[in-house]
């Protein structure tokens, strides 16, 4: 299986137990109702290439609860996608809708490829196909896809057209969609800001002052994040993406980095750092993970230096290196916490498309912090009171308010 998966199952598995669910509600299986995804479609996708030639692709959704509402998640072109990927990252949307309190669901879909391989026009033929292929088990009040790794407003642009063919009633069936076509404000920036949101709230309670930054990943999360951080004053001392890492302890020139990294396609040879290593062992105070899944592992754990990590990507912290972390004391903002501030405001893409009445940047962002907040404090409290992990306190959370949504509506 595979180990993003199996990590999230564990999580859950282990709330069920802490929560005591089967002897609280004996015979009801809701630790396999919550394990075992409502649907899994996985379905062939043939595209035409520039040279006329047909490549043949999978395309997955796995829709992995609505106990709290309809289905919401993201979708993926990236070439390590597979089925129990897409399954890991469902049940993370699920928990992640729970904790933060928006009235979904979770969902998440993919395709196996390399965004690189493929052309403008290619692209677009594997979106409006993967649209056409689930037209039937979409639409605004059943899932709503949004952006996640490898897809943009471009591509959610292109779903919602090919789904506007099929439907009257469309815009609200995707979001991350530009401006012009009903996209909110603010939300191409949203998981940046949030994770930077919740890293002050979590930097205040440890008493950290005068705090240096490293990140990981300077792409719709990292780049976002170092963009708020710069705006608040706090120092980036190191970064790192798939070119390499750099580092200034004197602190990194964001809006440099930015246009430096947007003429080049990324950090490495910026002037006015050195090349280090690796931007996860980087001399900081707080790491952002917002890359990849599993970065921190077994062997890079030790060699942290950060006392709060805030994950900004989804699984970035294997089991073993949470473990390793928790006994050196430091604190980790989970995933499904910090992340959240996407699906948030995509939740408010949604609202103000049934609304029909487009809301201020100022206001997208006011009511972004304030949820985003409001779930820090919950479960920082629930931990304190339970003398827990920031991660097992939200597992547990959002594993008790789905369980009790379940059992409301009955057999499902
Ligand atoms: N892909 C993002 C995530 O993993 C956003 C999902 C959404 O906006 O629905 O949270």
């Amino acid at each position: 299986m595979d180990a993003l998966l199996d990590n999230a199952l564990n999580l859950v598995r282990r709330a069920s137990k802490s929560l005591d669910l089967d002897k609280r509600f004996p015979g009801q299986s809701l630790s396999q109702r919550l394990e075992v995804p409502d649907k899994i479609i996985a379905f062939r996708l043939a595209v035409q290439r520039d040279d006329g030639s047909i490549k043949v692709f999978m395309g997955y959704r796995v829709q992995h609860s609505d106990a709290l509402g309809i289905y919401k998640g993201g979708i993926r072109f990236n070439p390590d996608v597979d089925l129990d990927m897409v399954k890991a990252l469902a049940l993370l949307m699920t928990l992640k809708t729970a904790v933060v309190n928006i009235p979904y669901g979770g969902a998440k879909g993919g395709v196996p490829v390399n965004p690189s391989d493929l052309s403008v026009t290619e692209t677009e033929r594997l979106v409006r196909k993967y649209v056409h292929r689930l037209v039937n088990d979409i639409g605004p009040n059943i899932d709503v896809p949004a952006p996640d790794m490898g897809t943009s407003e471009r591509e959610m642009a292109w779903f919602y057209d090919e789904y506007r063919k099929h439907r009257d009633i469309a815009r609200g069936v995707v979001t991350g969609k530009p401006i012009d076509l009903g996209g909110s404000l603010g939300r191409t920036q949203a998981t940046g800001r949030g994770v930077v949101c919740v890293m002050l709230d979590a930097a205040r309670d440890l008493n950290l002052r005068d705090y240096k930054v490293a990140i990981q990943g300077f792409g719709k999360v990292g780049s976002h994040a170092a963009r708020k951080l710069f705006e608040e004053g706090i120092t980036v001392v190191a970064v790192g993406d798939i070119t390499g890492s750099i580092a200034n302890r004197h602190g990194i020139d964001v809006p440099a980095l930015v246009e430096y990294v947007a003429r080049t396609g990324g950090v490495k040879g910026f002037a006015e750092a050195e090349p280090i290593e690796d931007v996860l062992t980087a001399p900081c105070d707080v790491l952002l993970p917002c890359a990849l899944e599993n970065a921190i592992h077994e062997d890079n754990a030790t060699k942290i230096q950060a006392r709060l990590i805030v994950e900004g990507a989804n699984g970035p912290t294997t089991p073993a290196a949470d473990a390793i972390l928790q006994d050196a004391g430091v604190v980790v903002a989970p995933d499904i916490l910090a992340n959240a501030g996407g699906v948030i405001v995509s939740y408010f893409e949604w609202v103000q498309n049934r609304e029909g009445f487009y809301w201020e940047e100022d206001d997208v962002n006011a009511r972004l912090f304030a949820l985003l907040r409001k779930a820090y404090v919950d479960v920082r409290d629930y931990a304190l009171k339970h003398k827990s992990s920031l991660r097992e306190a939200a597992y547990q959370m959002a594993v008790e308010k789905i369980c009790h949504a379940m059992m409301a509506r009955g057999v499902q």
